[in-house]
């Protein structure tokens, strides 16, 4: 994060010892909401200070699938109208029809919602990593090495969990974007998932690929599961991925590197104060199936300035209780039986339009929509798993 622009609200001191708001975290949810908190007309904000551990971030890209129009569209980088999918003996690629899938570096997204953010003398900046945050007498406070400030409202994203909810795995990935001697890639199409590379030592990894232009894409390798592994190989199933299925001389121009939680959230969000709220990981805002979060976090965004203007309960958590359970299933599948589930991703895919299991994953289905689902998978592990249900 670029913090040399912050100007006069920018801080290694608090520069007052009450707020409005705080918001600890100045990451993907935490500058979200910040945002919409000062552009909200409704709400009188008064003070807001934004406290962030570090002044640096790696740049991530940031991807989702949503229609063309919401508050970051003048961010999207880059969008693909096709999705495809791939194992062996299936490939499919379809039109997103009304949808997109969309491309914003995060780098971009903090250089732009900062940029709002130190015009507007209402917001402060402290650099500094909050050590605790606590409702003490009734007084929110968090606390820091250089003092304690307190505010009606805290909102955070430092997750309390995810290490001690079950099932936990990580989804963790080494990107190359690589650019190639000749024309190779569809530039309308990403492929989400591409099972094609099979290793006996790794039952559950897959490709990702997101082609910038004809000649240059991302391409990562993805894993779903309890450890991370060594660099070695990531390296080595992506330099036989790409012999194999992109086989043109390359150069790598960066990498990306990166591992999401795949978790439920805790099952008791508001540990200490109805006025201490979780915001994005902390409150369960990365889909715990998936690891994407930046439309989760959009959403709860809305949810959060519905309920400070009265119009709504703040939702926790933020998946109905039917999409928890589903996560949980696919994560206890994933852990048991991952050399199961190319086939089981293969007959998703194969038996149910794109923007159709997108719409699932947003949760943006209905209980009937989701029995069709289910009802064309294979049952047999699944089965397995509900006969012998984890904590
Ligand atoms: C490489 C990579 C690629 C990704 N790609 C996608 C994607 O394509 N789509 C998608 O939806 N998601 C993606 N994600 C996940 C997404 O980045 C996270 O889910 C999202 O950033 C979570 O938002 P957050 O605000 O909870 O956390 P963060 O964005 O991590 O922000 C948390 C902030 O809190 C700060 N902080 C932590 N502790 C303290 C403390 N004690 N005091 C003060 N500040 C503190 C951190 O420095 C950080 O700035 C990706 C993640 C990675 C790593």
């Amino acid at each position: 994060m670029n913090n040399g622009c912050l100007g006069t609200h920018y801080s290694f001191i608090p520069m007052r010892t009450h707020y409005q708001y705080i918001i600890v975290g100045a990451g993907c949810a935490g500058l979200q909401l910040a945002v919409a908190l000062v552009r909200e007309k409704n709400l009188s904000l008064e003070s807001l200070l934004i406290v962030e551990a570090t002044a640096t971030h790696e740049e991530k890209t940031w991807c989702f699938w949503y229609p063309t129009n919401h508050p970051f569209e003048h961010l999207v980088k880059k969008s693909w109208k096709n999705i495809a999918f791939s194992a062996p003996g299936v490939s499919v690629k379809e039109d997103l029809q009304s949808m997109r899938y969309q491309y914003i570096s995060s780098e971009d997204f903090y250089q732009d919602q900062l940029l709002v953010l130190q015009q507007d003398s209402r917001v402060d900046f402290l650099f500094e990593p909050v050590q605790a945050i606590s409702a003490d007498s009734g007084i929110n406070q968090v606390v820091t090495a250089k003092g304690n400030i307190s505010a009606a409202y805290i909102f955070h994203s430092q997750p309390s969990y995810p290490v001690s909810e079950k099932p936990f795995l990580w989804q963790h990935f080494l990107g190359w974007e690589i650019e190639t001697a000749t024309d190779v890639f569809d530039v309308d199409t990403a492929t989400m998932m591409d099972f094609s590379l099979t290793d006996t030592a790794h039952p559950l990894f897959f490709h990702y690929i997101l082609p910038f232009s004809s000649r240059r894409a991302l391409v990562e390798c993805t894993f779903f599961s309890v450890n991370l592994c060594e660099k070695e190989v990531y390296e080595q199933l992506l330099t036989q991925y790409i012999a194999k299925f992109i086989p043109v001389p390359f150069t790598i121009l960066s990498k990306e590197v990166g591992k999401i939680p795949m978790s439920l959230p805790p099952k008791k969000l508001i540990a200490e104060s109805s006025t201490i709220i979780p915001i994005g990981t902390a409150a369960g805002c990365i889909k715990a199936s998936t690891g994407y979060s930046f439309t989760r976090c959009m959403k709860h965004t809305q949810a959060i300035l519905g309920w400070l203007k009265k119009e709504n309960e703040i939702p926790h958590p933020v998946s109905a209780k039917r999409f928890l359970f589903y996560d949980r299933l696919f994560l206890t599948l994933i852990q048991r039986y991952p050399q199961q589930m190319p086939g089981i991703f293969a007959s998703l895919f194969k038996n149910n339009r794109v923007a159709f299991i997108l719409q699932f994953l947003a949760e943006q289905t209905n209980l009937l929509q989701e029995a069709l689902i289910f009802i064309r998978l294979p049952k047999r592990y699944f089965i397995k798993v509900l006969l012998n249900r984890t904590k």
